[in-house]
């Protein structure tokens, strides 16, 4: 009971931590237990706590199942957003995509909760509900938004606009009926590439963009006179490691500084609900805007925030999860 009383006062945003494994032999400043974080950074102790910390070795199974309530949500009719957050090479990408076929890897949460929501729309026709799914691939760079989908390069402009069923919608955008698994990663895979098309330098642009996935979930039911319309973000959040460490200058400063305000329009969003302020600051960046119906009183966000355990990201780390302990 208490624990449900927590879970209220805490609000309709939750913050897991995962911590990756040690990449190579190096010195390791970080511990972690069930929902407990210490780092050790220059002579320092911190510590942090959050609703759940997945140690180095938890399964992508392990870390789906704590979040498969959300899938559930969006096909209740909530808005739901997942953010992976922290630095390059923390393990967004690994969380939200996974890695199939790698040995330590197996598929994220962006295709498990894909085929759950297929699986469970499907499961809800014997009850005289009829889905219809669709999604779209976009992607925040410099506060432009990009079709991830357009493979016939129109380059549109793409404005976010207010929607009645879907919280916020962006036009202009690629939306595509899904209604197969096998579907959907063929979609993702295009997504892949068109991402890879756009980088200017090699391996450049997927640590300085955000991708977000989106699916729009309609429910209809006819015996009922129902309608149900939910939303699904799969956000891999560009690296949030600080400006002054790449040495950027001229277009990359501008861009770095585009990337963290998205980011940091995104701390100061829940920042402000935190704080219970009246006004809360959506306005302010791209993803902030898009994610608005996600983030607000209605909807429902959680925050996967990935560190590395390694000695010599010790300080990005304690950056990650500061930020991450203002969310909640
Ligand atoms: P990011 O997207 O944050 O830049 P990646 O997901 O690409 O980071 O991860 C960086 C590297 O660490 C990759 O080689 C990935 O395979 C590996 N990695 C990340 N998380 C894990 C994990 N939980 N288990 C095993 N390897 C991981
Ligand atoms: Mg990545």
């Amino acid at each position: 009971e208490l624990h449900n009383i927590i879970q209220e006062l805490k609000g309709n945003i939750r913050v897991f931590c995962r911590v990756r494994p040690a990449l190579s032999a190096s010195d390791v400043a970080l511990q972690s237990a069930e929902n407990k974080i210490t780092l050790e950074h220059l002579t320092e102790t911190y510590n942090f706590n959050f609703d759940r910390v997945f140690e180095p070795l938890a399964t992508q199974e392990a870390i789906f199942d704590e979040v498969s309530g959300l899938v559930q949500s969006a096909l209740d009719g909530y808005k739901v957003c997942i953010f992976a957050y922290g630095q390059t090479g923390s393990g967004k990408t690994f969380t939200m995509q996974g890695e199939p076929g790698v040995a330590s890897g197996g598929r994220g949460l962006i295709p498990r909760c894909l085929s759950k929501i297929l699986q469970c729309s499907e499961a809800m026709r014997a009850a005289g509900w009829e889905w219809t799914l669709k999604v779209s691939f976009l992607e925040v760079y410099n506060e432009v938004l990009r079709d991830l989908l357009d493979s016939e390069g129109h380059n549109l402009v793409h404005v976010i606009k207010h929607d009645e069923a879907y919280g916020t919608m962006v036009t202009n955008v690629t939306s595509v009926e899904v209604k197969q698994m096998d579907h959907i990663q063929r979609l993702m895979e295009k997504a892949a590439k068109a991402r890879a098309v756009g980088s200017t330098e090699m391996n450049a642009t997927s640590s300085r963009s955000h991708s977000i996935f989106a699916m729009y979930l309609h429910g209809v039911n006819r015996e009922l006179n129902c309608e149900l319309t939910g939303a699904l973000h799969l956000v891999d959040l560009a690296g949030s490691e600080r400006l002054e460490k790449s040495g950027s200058t001229g277009d990359r400063l501008k861009e770095t500084q585009n990337i963290n305000k998205s980011l940091s329009s995104l701390a100061d969003v829940f920042m402000a609900k935190a704080e219970g302020r009246s006004h809360i600051p959506f306005r302010n960046s791209k993803l902030t805007h898009l994610m608005e119906p996600c983030l607000n009183g209605q909807g429902k966000t959680l925050m996967v925030v990935n560190v590395g355990p390694e000695a010599e990201h010790a300080h990005e780390s304690l950056c990650s999860l500061r930020f991450a302990s203002q969310v909640s």
